[in-house]
């Protein structure tokens, strides 16, 4: 028997690259090898909807034995690649899985507080185990502490308000997701969080993070001392590639592919673990969002089969939700130079205002919208537009 393809890192990305390869006529021996010991499932509904117990948490699973089975997809859960060459992946047990084509869908891994212990009062988010071992903290009741003011930490924010803790965000740049998406923006996430009674700290950096017994102290740079019952850090997250060592595909940056998501001979990688040619943009990125990790599948997919016809990604989408606001955005912020509003929202509110970012030749490179699905859906168009027709960048 031919060894076939193997996936590795067995949730999103994975499983849609899986499902492609066979919608596609792939007929060879095809496995999915992840370290979970869960079939996948979902991330996003982790720090929304099961966080606030509002799903339960087998709402969140992307497929079902009886549809991989149906698919012919064999998995091998529980299972960590530790190593890799140009014939095979090493399992954490020393099992080697030789190849044809190897697939990398490994994702991304949250940084914690150094130190941190795993179980204690300090969590991370990524997972479906850590979301439901800080559904079980928040339910003890707070104070709260989130630490940095990225998406994930914001909706955990949101959804402990909503529970009725007491929550701080603390935020070491001016605002929450300045970073990302610069302080007008970051401004009214603040506004939204400070309504409901957050207190939203921001400017001043963390200098430790204290566990005890029954209680957790912060530290801030300015003296302030905050006592919480739980942590939540909320500090981004690292590509999983330190196990592709032996292809030299282990970049801190995320795996290189170009814009097919090849990264080598019979290599190709995929979703967050990966950092795609944009020709578009003239660059590379790695995009930590849901809808990259889908529209790479198919790419992935059609060029492991040889066929051309796949459509290149269209540009990032990623949207948020936190109380009863929807947030979108579109495009690539970090390449804009400035942002301005395209849209208030009525009476000024933040509500319904539309955001453009402009890069410094001119060129819209992105749109936000903080609940206004209907002007984004026509502004995502006309950036999809321009993203297929316009000239590949130097
Ligand atoms: C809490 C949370 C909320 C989110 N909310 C949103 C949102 O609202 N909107 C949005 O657009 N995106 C959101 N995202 C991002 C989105 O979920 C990710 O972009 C998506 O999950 C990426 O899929 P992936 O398959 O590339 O990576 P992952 O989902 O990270 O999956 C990688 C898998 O590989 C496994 N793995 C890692 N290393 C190894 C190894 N060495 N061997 C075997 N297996 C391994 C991992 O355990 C994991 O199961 C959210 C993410 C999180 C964590």
């Amino acid at each position: 028997m031919s060894d076939g393809i193997v996936v590795v890192g067995a949730s999103l990305a994975g499983l849609r690259v899986a499902e492609a390869l066979r919608a596609g006529g792939y007929t060879g021996r095809l496995r999915l090898v992840g370290d979970e010991h869960h079939l996948p499932y979902d991330r996003p509904p982790l720090s929304k909807q099961v966080l606030t117990g509002e799903w339960e948490t087998a709402r969140t699973a992307l497929t079902t034995p009886a549809k991989l089975s149906e698919a012919g997809i064999e998995t091998v859960l529980g299972a960590r690649a530790v190593a890799v060459d140009t014939e095979a992946v090493t399992l954490a047990d020393g099992e080697r899985l030789d190849y044809d084509q190897l697939v990398v869908a490994t994702g991304a891994a949250a940084r914690t507080w150094p130190g941190a212990a795993p179980d204690g009062r300090v969590h991370r988010l990524r997972t479906l185990a850590d979301s439901v071992r800080l559904r079980t903290a928040l339910a003890d009741g707070g104070p709260l502490v989130v630490v940095g003011g990225g998406f994930i930490g914001l909706e955990v924010a949101a959804a402990a308000c909503g529970a009725g803790l007491d929550v701080t965000v603390v935020e070491a740049a001016g605002t929450p997701l300045e970073p990302v998406l610069g302080p007008e923006i970051g401004a009214c996430f603040t506004r939204l969080h400070r309504a409901r009674g957050v207190r939203v700290l921001t400017g001043v950096p963390i200098t430790s993070v204290q566990e005890a017994a029954d209680t957790v102290a912060v530290r801030l740079a300015d003296g302030t001392e905050l006592a919480a019952a739980h942590v939540v850090v909320g500090i981004g997250a690292e590509p999983n590639n330190d196990w592709l060592t032996g292809l030299g595909l282990d970049d801190a940056a995320g795996v290189p592919c170009d814009a097919r998501g090849r990264a080598g001979d019979r290599v190709w990688a995929l979703g967050d673990v990966a950092r795609w040619e944009q020709p578009a943009y003239g660059d590379s990125a790695r995009h930590e969002h849901w809808t990259t990790a889908v529209d790479q599948a198919a790419v992935v997919a059609a060029a492991v089969l040889g066929r051309e016809s796949a459509r290149p990604p269209a540009p990032p989408y990623f949207w948020s939700m936190q109380y009863d606001v929807n947030f979108q955005l579109v495009g690539r912020p970090d390449l804009a130079s400035s942002v301005e509003v395209l849209e208030a929202g009525e009476g000024g509110a933040d509500r319904g205002t539309v955001f453009a970012f402009t890069d410094t030749a001119g060129r819209r490179v992105a749109v936000a919208a903080f609940h206004n699905p209907r002007r984004f859906l026509r502004l995502r168009r006309e950036l999809q537009e321009e993203f297929t027709t316009a000239p590949s960048r130097p």
